[in-house]
């Protein structure tokens, strides 16, 4: 869970250490069925979802990206972005559960569960965007988040923040995502003047949360007769969601900011590459 996206009640409670944590930096925790908590910290939360997880949720719950969104999602606009995020719909019981959850058997879906359960109690942070990083030189942090109801601080497992992203899948999933923190990252630090116009943000959403949507726009519109796609890559995101995704990640980028990606560059001087709808 990111602190950003608890609720106001529960954000109170939670304490985000002012820390700054490395890779290196070690803590002791443990999650298993046996502690008193367990599923506490599945209710009363907003989760905000990767388009890594969503996508692997959709293929979990056998569902495509459209009824996955309209049934389990809320869509927000993450303010300092100005850019469309979704979180899980929250039940309309006493403790707003989360809808995988199960009081004794924990998280239904827990293979397929979401990026930022996999780093609780870690929280990521992105300070701003400082150019073309390479590995090693990301311009991002971890802290941690410590709820008065979580006893997993209390057991004796230790940890790397490095072993800790391991054990929970998370570092392939960041490289999945890479594209789309990019994307948020680089928009956070233009100029407040520089806006997006509605019909981009709509492109943004349906690039990064609607694959299924996102597939028929490429596949059924003029989309790649527009643009010079080499046919490999053509054939390769045709087969790949994973690669759809990360492939619109660089039409948008290139879109949004004028990368000047060759492969993008229009057919015909009437070629219109701002339409996603
Ligand atoms: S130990 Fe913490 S993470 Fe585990 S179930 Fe309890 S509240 Fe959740
Ligand atoms: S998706 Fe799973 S781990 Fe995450 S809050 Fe829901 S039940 Fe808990």
């Amino acid at each position: 869970m990111n602190a950003e996206n608890k609720t106001d009640e529960t954000q109170a409670q939670a304490e985000i250490l002012p820390e700054q944590l490395s890779l290196k930096s070690r803590f002791k925790f443990k999650c298993h069925k046996g502690v008193s908590c367990f599923t506490e910290c599945c209710r009363g939360i907003d989760i905000m979802l990767t388009p890594y997880d969503i996508l692997t949720m959709r293929e979990k719950l056998d569902l495509d990206s459209e009824k996955f969104l309209a049934i389990f999602t809320t869509p927000h606009l993450l303010e300092k972005a100005d850019l469309p995020v979704v979180t899980i719909k929250l039940l309309d019981d006493e403790r707003r559960s989360c809808p995988f959850v199960q009081d004794k058997e924990g998280c239904m879906i827990y293979e397929d569960r979401p990026t930022t359960c996999r780093y609780y109690p870690l929280g990521v942070g992105s300070l701003s965007y400082s150019g073309e990083q390479t590995d090693g030189d990301k311009d991002e942090f971890f802290f941690m988040i410590k709820e008065p109801h979580c006893k997993g601080f209390d057991e004796e497992d230790e940890w790397t923040v490095g072993e800790w992203r391991e054990d929970q899948g998370v570092d392939l999933r960041d490289e999945v995502n890479e594209g789309w923190l990019d994307l948020m990252v680089r928009k956070k630090s233009l100029p407040a003047s520089m806006q997006l116009s509605e019909q981009a943000k709509q492109m943004f959403f349906t690039v990064c949360y609607n694959i299924d949507k996102f597939k028929r726009f490429v596949f059924e519109s003029s989309f790649l007769t527009r643009y010079n796609i080499p046919e490999e890559r053509v054939a390769q995101i045709k087969d790949d969601d994973v690669k759809l995704l990360q492939f619109g990640f660089e039409w948008l980028k290139n879109t949004f900011f004028q990368t000047g990606e060759e492969m993008f560059n229009p057919k015909d001087e009437n070629g219109d590459t701002t339409a996603a709808e």
